[in-house]
């Protein structure tokens, strides 16, 4: 950028990137981009107006040649396109190689529990959303696992009994923190039927919080404990505090 960012400025960016470091979903390839885009977004975005992703992706990935480079770019977006994904159920992806026979037995109340042989995926029509059902190797069981499937899939195809759309579980980790550039249109480039999945909890990007100086803030940054190598804090008059030192 050609002019120095403001006191003010600084601080937008060291909440947004510490946002980034704290969020146990925002790692490797993905920081590396998130952390660039940061740069792009609180500094020179204003006077550059829109930029290119790859050439700013470039700045992290300096190694890649054009075309690796495009591929890896491409397939950090997808990987992180907002959705449903059913391996991202909670325990989903190990649970379809642990999951039990639920076959129910005759003589005694309860499933079989024998550990399963083979699995089929199914739909809860209250929520959406999957997951998996086994049986084991007995042959009775195994026709029930069959019945199951295919009544769950007879319903998924009726229309008039359709399941709701089930709310994203996964994704959207750089628009969180990104809100200002626009996640959608990136994610219909990359997915052109993608709509907005519905949310379990309103899904609200942070909103950065400016804090213009004023006795609070002096307050805050007294918490010596609490304090980051580096504050910067903007008060009246751009104040810019390194390590304690007042410039
Ligand atoms: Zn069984």
């Amino acid at each position: 950028m050609t002019r120095e960012p403001s006191g003010m400025e600084l601080r937008a960016h060291h909440k947004r990137v510490t946002g980034m470091l704290e969020d146990p979903e925002c790692h490797d390839d993905l920081l590396a981009l998130g952390i660039v885009l940061a740069y792009f977004v609180d500094f020179e975005m204003a006077e550059k107006g829109k930029g290119g992703l790859m050439r700013i992706a470039r700045r992290a990935f300096t190694n890649d040649n054009k075309l690796h480079l495009r591929h890896r770019i491409d397939g950090l977006i997808r990987s992180d396109i907002r959705r449903y994904d059913i391996d991202a159920e909670p325990g989903n992806r190990n649970r379809r190689w642990s999951v039990l026979c639920g076959a129910p037995m005759v003589r005694r109340s309860g499933p079989c529990g024998q550990p399963a042989t083979q699995h089929d995926l199914l739909v809860d029509f209250d929520t959406g959303r999957g997951h998996w059902a086994g049986s084991c190797s007995r042959s009775e069981h195994k026709k029930w696992l069959r019945e199951v499937f295919l009544r769950n899939r007879a319903q998924r195809n009726d229309s008039a009994a359709a399941a709701p759309a089930p709310a994203a579980n996964t994704g959207g980790v750089l628009a969180r923190h990104l809100p200002e550039i626009n996640w959608e249109r990136i994610y219909l480039s990359y997915k052109p039927n993608w709509t907005p999945p519905p949310e379990d909890h309103p899904w609200t990007p942070p909103v950065f919080t400016l804090y213009l100086g004023d006795a609070d803030e002096a307050d805050e940054a007294d918490e010596a404990d609490e304090r980051p190598a580096l504050a910067v804090i903007a008060g009246r008059g751009e104040v810019i505090r390194i390590d304690g030192a007042t410039s």
